[in-house]
């Protein structure tokens, strides 16, 4: 019996039991997955509590991607990378760490056939994610990546901090119409990165006609997945651009992490539709 947890504040509204449980079910591996509120600061309480509970493997949300490093015996090239960890497994009592969530967003994006290297990327917002997506877009070898946030500072400080790890053509700018229209326009992938439009918040766009700018081949990545497809989606889906949910994110990240747990060299094309699947019918 595989014994896994996620833990993070808030955690309650975590997905992670239902998408790893759906991987875990058809890949035919017995487990518990359970959640674990565990507030900033927490860690140090939590570690001795899953070494007495047997928890073989642990999924991290915020706020400790980062906090965890200094409890780490290993950390695998891609989490060193990112400075960012969202997976843990304990190998003969040694803590782990990896991060799959740079890798899941670009699983997800060959899944649909997209990918970032060689491509013109827009991304809208500036938070935890966008760290992660905007170095990974400069190591997949983007031709140019824009930042628009709502605070631009924001937004040039992850240019900044991308520049230091890796050389690429960065630019940063305040969200807005005017910046939306003048960037969409040459853009080959936008990623949809600030809670605009997710369920529960009550903001979302008021106006949608950037995406007419918007190269006919360009796609259009929400990182949202509830709603499932967001008033920007079906705006680019009615304008005939090819669009993603942050479903594929969500799935991938966590089928990159269950291989990572079981040990399973799994297809992810081959348990990606059965896990999408299961998802849907149970919402
Ligand atoms: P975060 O660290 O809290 O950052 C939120 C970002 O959104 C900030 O840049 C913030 O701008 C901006 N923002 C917030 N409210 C806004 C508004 N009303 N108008 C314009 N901009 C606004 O969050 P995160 O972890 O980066 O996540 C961002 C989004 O990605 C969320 O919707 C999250 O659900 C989604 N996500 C999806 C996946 C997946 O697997 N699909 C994974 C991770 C995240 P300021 O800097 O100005 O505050």
């Amino acid at each position: 019996m595989l014994k896994l947890a996620v833990i993070g504040d808030p955690i309650e509204h975590s997905f992670s039991p239902q998408v790893h449980g759906a991987a875990l079910d058809a890949l035919g591996v017995a487990y518990t997955y359970q959640k674990v509120r565990v507030p900033a600061g927490g860690l140090a309480d939590f570690l001795p509590y899953a070494r007495a509970e047997g928890i073989e493997g642990f999924n991290l949300t915020m706020p400790h991607k980062v906090d965890i490093l200094p409890f780490l015996d290993e950390i695998d090239e891609e989490a060193q990378r990112f400075s960012s960890v969202n997976t843990v497994v304990v190998r003969d009592g040694r803590l782990c760490g990896f991060n799959t969530d740079a890798d899941g967003y670009t699983a997800a994006l060959r899944t649909a056939g997209h990918a970032m290297g060689g491509k013109r990327v827009l991304i809208l917002g500036a938070g935890g994610v966008v760290r992660t997506l905007a170095l990974k877009a400069a190591y997949e070898g983007a031709a140019r990546i824009v930042i628009l946030n709502r605070t631009a500072d924001k937004a040039e400080a992850v240019c900044d901090l991308v520049r230091q790890k890796v050389p690429a053509e960065l630019r940063a700018d305040t969200l807005g119409m005017e910046t939306l229209c003048a960037y969409a326009a040459d853009c080959d992938v936008l990623i949809q990165a600030t809670p605009l439009g997710m369920h529960g918040t009550g903001s979302d766009f008021t106006d949608f006609s950037f995406l007419d700018r918007m190269h006919p081949d360009a796609l259009v990545s929400d990182l949202i997945y509830n709603p499932e497809r967001t008033r920007l989606l079906q705006a680019a889906s009615a304008r005939g651009l090819a669009v993603q949910n942050g479903l594929g994110m969500l799935i991938c990240q966590a089928l990159l992490a269950d291989r990572i747990y079981t040990g399973l060299d799994f297809k992810m094309e081959d348990l990606y539709p059965i896990v999408a699947d299961t998802l849907r019918q149970k919402r």
